[in-house]
């Protein structure tokens, strides 16, 4: 079974990209059957004001539960996330010494909702927080205990941009793991995959490194010492992180087989818009260079596996 892991619906377009479709659910699943994927991750959009930059000025604005309830109606084909927002909640003025330290808010009204709509995960979060941020740590903590995965958009050091941040090394991503041990959690996008490579400069985690792989950084040292990251190798940043070192990127699927999942983050509607990744491991398995497990555990069976609450 093909699964994509990591695809949305709904109009991503910046005010300079309106020539461009949004996505819609049919031609998602018109995507899924061109591409022969079984099944996708639907990942809603719209819960955090930095990842939208033109939320529902061209298209009619879509929350969060009208994109599930749509989505349901293609439950065979779409495995649903809820989303979250970890500043969510923090109601009414907080005292001074609150302000570093704020409120934990208890998300179990929201992840039950989520639940009772059929979600088995959360993400992708992508709110412009500390990877270690402590309203950070609550959320996913929590998520955990509901056995939700959650996926996160990872960006370079310091604000402005969209996504949770971290420095060269990924020093918050290791303290979240290691403060929400019973979550599974899931990276994706420059700030974590530029982390394939060691030396590298912060303004690396904010593009597309190219060149070969000379020495390995952070992400395969977390791989190895923290059994609950996994990585999504969806958008431009995962694609790049294995292919611009074909060698170097072979043996990090074989070592990660059981850790490395298949995604796409296609942001439009249109076919040429579509994503390279999975032509690429079809092409690695036929030509030898992954074997057929690597390739099934990558492109379905460790999604299957970590998505304790999906019943397909
Ligand atoms: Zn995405």
């Amino acid at each position: 079974m093909i699964i994509d892991f990591h695809a949305h619906i709904g109009d991503l377009r910046s005010p300079e990209d309106l020539k461009k479709s949004p996505i819609t659910l049919e031609n998602l699943i018109e995507r899924l059957d061109d591409e022969g994927i079984d099944k996708a991750v639907l990942l809603p959009v719209n819960v955090s004001p930095e990842s939208c930059k033109a939320h529902g000025f061209f298209s009619p604005p879509s929350d969060i539960v009208s994109q599930l309830e749509a989505a349901a109606r293609y439950s065979e084909r779409l495995i649903l996330f809820g989303n979250l927002d970890p500043r969510m909640g923090c109601l009414g003025n907080l005292e001074p010494h609150q302000v570093d330290n704020p409120p934990k808010t208890d998300f179990s009204p929201f992840l039950k909702r989520f639940k009772e709509m059929g979600c088995v995960g959360i993400g992708e979060v992508t709110a412009n927080l500390p990877l270690d941020d402590p309203r950070v740590i609550n959320m996913f903590r929590q998520c955990g205990e509901w056995d939700m995965p959650v996926l996160f958009h990872c960006t370079g050091p310091g604000r402005g941009v969209y996504g949770l941040f971290d420095e060269v090394g990924l020093p918050r991503l290791e303290k979240l793991l290691k403060e929400a041990p019973d979550t599974t959690i899931i990276g994706h996008a420059p700030g974590f995959w530029a982390e394939i490579a060691g030396d590298i400069k912060p303004e690396e985690k904010f593009i597309y490194p190219k060149g070969p792989i000379e020495k390995e950084g952070s992400l395969p040292k977390l791989l190895r010492s923290c059994s609950n990251l996994y990585a999504d190798i969806s958008a431009g940043s995962g694609y790049n992180a294995i292919s611009r070192d074909k060698t170097f990127g072979i043996q990090f699927l074989t070592e990660f087989q059981d850790k490395v999942l298949l995604g796409t983050d296609v942001c439009y509607g249109d076919k040429e818009g579509r994503m390279p990744h999975l032509s690429y491991l079809r092409n690695l398995l036929s030509d030898k260079l992954i074997s057929r497990e690597v390739f099934d555990k990558i492109t379905g069976e460790n999604a299957l596996r970590i998505l304790k609450l999906y019943k397909p």
